[in-house]
C-alpha cells in the first residue's frame, strides 16, 4: 500500500486528493472505481466537495507565492526532469494502476501510457529552457527611441480536466508544460481513471515539487469536483481534453471572471484510402487508428473512405486483420484489445451497433458482444466491428461513438473524398494514405483537420501544434503552442 492509497474501513484500498503535497483523510463520500475488464472494484475514491476543492485552489495560489515562484527556469526544468525519472523508477506501479483502471493491454500501456506519460515531462524542461521572447526597436521624434520587449510571467493557477482514455499522458502532457512555465495546477482526473494522477502525487513529493505546485482532486463533471474547480473564481486558466459537450459546458462556465481556455475535445476523424496506397502499410495503420485502444482514442479512425477499385479488397483484408484481434488478460502477451471504459460506455457504443443494423448497414464483422468465459463475463466488451453501405447521413457516421468501429463507403474522385472527409462537425485527425507524394500534400492541404497524417498514424513529435480545428478544440498545444497558452505575454516599453 502506498501513501496515495489507505485502507477503507471495508479493507478496499482508498484512493484520497492530494492537496498542498499531502494526501487528504477523506471527509466526505467516496465513489467506487471499478476494473472494466471483470467489474471488480479497484479502490474507493474520496469525491472532493466544494470545500476540497477551495483547499486545493489556495494550496495552489500559496504555493505560487512561495519558492516555486522564485524559482528559475533551469531549476524548475531539473524538477520536472526528477518527475520523468521518478515515473519510470516506479513503471511496474503506474503501469499496473493504469491497466487495472482502464482495462487495456499491458503491452500497449507500456509503449505509451506510461513511457511517453513521463516523457511529457522531459519535453516541456527542454522546451522551456529555449524559449525565446520578442523585441521590436521603434523610432521617436526626439531621434532616440524606444525599445520594447516582452517577458513572459506564468498564469497563475491552472485546472487540468482530464479523460479516461489515456489517462497519464493526456493529464501530464497539460501538467508538464503548465509547471515547467511556473503555474501551479489542480488536476481533476476522470473518475473512471482516477489513480495513476494520485501516485504522481508521491512522484511529485519525491522529486521535490513543492507541496501546493501539484493537486488532485477526485470527482464527477456537474454538481461536483469538475464544476467547483472549473467555476472556481481562484483559477486563472483551464485547460481541458474530453467530449465537446463537455467543453461547450467549461467554456460557458470560463465565461465568469473572463478565463481563457484550452480545448481538446472529440473527433469522428475520417482515414482517406487512395487505390495508389502501399496495400499493406495501409491496412496495417487503419488496423491501430482504428482498433488501438478498443477505439477509444480522441484521433482514431471511425470513417474510411476507400478508392473504388481497392474497395472490396480493403474492406476483406481489414475485415480479416480484425478478426484476428484478440481478447484476454491484459497481462497477457497475446491479449491485442481489451474492455471498454465501462458499462455505460459500452451501452452507448452498443447503441450505435443497433442503430447501424436498423439502418440497413451491412456488417461486415462484429456487430455485437463477444462471447467470453467467466473470469471476463462482467467486463465491458464489445466486438470490432466494421459496417458498409449506410448513408452519408447516418449518426453512425456523423457522431463520435469512441469504439472499435468504423464504416467503410467507397469514393471515385480526389475531390469527392476530400468532401466526404471533410463534411463534418469536428475537425481533429486525418489520416491519408497514397504513394503520390504531389497529392498527399495536394489533398493534406485542404482537409479540415489539426493533424493530417500521411502514410501513418499516431505518429508524434510533441514539439508540433496539436490540437482540433471546427468543434474539435481551441488552441494549440505542443512545443512552444503549449507555452503561449501557460503563460502570459507582457510588453515593457523603455523610451531610450
Ligand atoms: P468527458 O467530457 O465525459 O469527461 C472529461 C472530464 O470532464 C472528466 O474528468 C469529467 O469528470 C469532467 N467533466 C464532465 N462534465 C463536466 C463539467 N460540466 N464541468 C467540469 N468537468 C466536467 O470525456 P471522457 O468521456 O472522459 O473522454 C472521452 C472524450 O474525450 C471523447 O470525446 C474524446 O474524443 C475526447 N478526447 C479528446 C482528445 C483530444 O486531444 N482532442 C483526447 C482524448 C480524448
Amino acid at each position: 500500500m502506498t501513501q496515495a492509497l489507505t485502507q477503507s474501513a471495508t479493507a478496499t484500498p482508498l484512493l484520497s486528493n492530494f492537496i498542498g503535497g499531502r494526501f487528504v483523510a477523506p471527509t466526505g463520500p467516496t465513489f467506487e472505481n471499478r476494473n472494466p475488464i471483470n467489474g471488480e472494484l479497484v479502490n474507493l475514491v474520496a469525491e472532493a466537495d466544494a470545500a476540497a476543492v477551495d483547499q486545493a485552489v489556495a494550496a495552489a495560489r500559496q504555493a505560487l507565492k512561495g519558492p516555486w515562484g522564485k524559482t528559475s527556469e533551469q531549476e524548475r526544468a531539473a524538477l520536472l526532469r526528477k518527475v520523468a525519472d521518478g515515473i519510470m523508477r516506479r513503471f511496474d506501479e503506474f503501469l499496473a494502476a493504469e491497466v487495472r483502471d482502464t482495462g487495456k493491454p499491458a503491452s500497449l500501456a507500456s509503449h505509451i501510457d506510461i513511457p511517453r506519460g513521463a516523457a511529457n515531462f522531459n519535453v516541456f524542461a527542454d522546451q522551456i529552457l529555449t524559449l525565446s521572447t520578442e523585441t521590436f526597436r521603434m523610432a521617436t521624434p526626439d531621434g532616440k527611441g524606444a525599445l520594447n520587449y516582452a517577458i513572459r510571467v506564468p498564469r497563475g493557477v491552472i485546472a487540468v480536466v482530464c479523460p479516461w482514455n489515456l489517462p497519464l499522458l493526456l493529464m501530464t502532457w497539460k501538467v508538464a508544460p503548465a509547471l515547467a512555465c511556473g503555474n501551479t495546477v489542480v488536476v481533476k482526473p476522470s473518475e473512471e481513471t482516477p489513480t495513476t494522477a494520485t501516485l504522481l502525487g508521491e512522484v511529485m513529493n519525491e522529486a521535490g515539487i513543492p507541496p501546493g505546485v501539484y493537486n488532485v482532486v477526485h470527482g464527477f463533471g456537474p454538481g461536483s469536483a469538475g464544476e467547483f474547480l472549473t467555476r472556481h473564481p481562484g483559477v486563472d486558466g483551464i485547460t481541458f481534453t474530453g467530449e465537446t459537450a463537455t467543453g461547450t459546458a467549461i467554456m460557458k462556465t470560463a465565461a465568469d471572471h473572463v478565463r481563457p481556455v484550452s480545448f481538446e475535445l472529440g473527433g469522428k476523424n475520417a482515414a482517406v484510402v487512395f487505390a495508389d496506397c502501399d496495400f499493406d502499410k495501409a491496412i496495417e495503420g487503419t488496423m491501430r487508428s482504428v482498433f488501438a485502444n478498443c477505439g477509444q482514442v480522441c484521433l482514431g479512425t471511425e470513417r474510411v473512405y476507400v478508392e473504388r477499385p481497392i474497395f472490396d479488397a480493403f474492406v476483406e483484408r481489414l475485415a480479416s486483420a480484425a478478426s484476428q484481434l484478440k481478447f484476454g488478460d491484459p497481462f497477457d502477451k497475446a491479449t491485442t484489445i481489451g474492455p471498454l471504459i465501462s458499462q455505460e460506455h459500452r451501452r452507448k457504443v452498443l447503441s450505435y451497433y443497433d442503430k447501424a443494423k436498423s439502418e440497413g448497414a451491412r456488417i461486415v464483422l462484429g456487430g455485437g458482444v463477444p462471447e467470453l468465459d467467466g473470469a471476463f463475463s462482467g467486463g465491458s466488451f464489445v466486438q470490432p466491428t466494421i459496417w458498409t453501405g449506410l448513408p452519408e447521413s447516418s449518426a453512425v457516421i456523423r457522431e463520435e461513438i469512441f469504439g472499435p468501429c468504423c464504416h467503410i463507403a467507397p469514393f471515385d474522385s480526389e475531390d469527392e473524398a476530400i468532401a466526404l472527409a471533410n463534411d463534418s462537425p469536428y475537425g481533429l485527425a486525418t489520416a491519408i494514405w497514397t504513394e503520390n507524394l504531389t497529392r498527399a500534400h495536394r489533398v493534406a492541404a485542404q482537409i479540415d483537420v489539426g493533424i493530417t497524417w500521411v502514410n501513418s498514424w499516431f505518429l508524434r513529435d510533441l514539439r508540433t501544434p496539436f490540437g482540433g480545428s471546427k468543434q474539435s478544440g481551441i488552441g494549440r498545444e505542443g512545443g512552444v503552442h503549449s507555452m503561449e497558452f501557460y503563460t502570459e505575454l507582457r510588453n515593457v516599453c523603455i523610451k531610450l
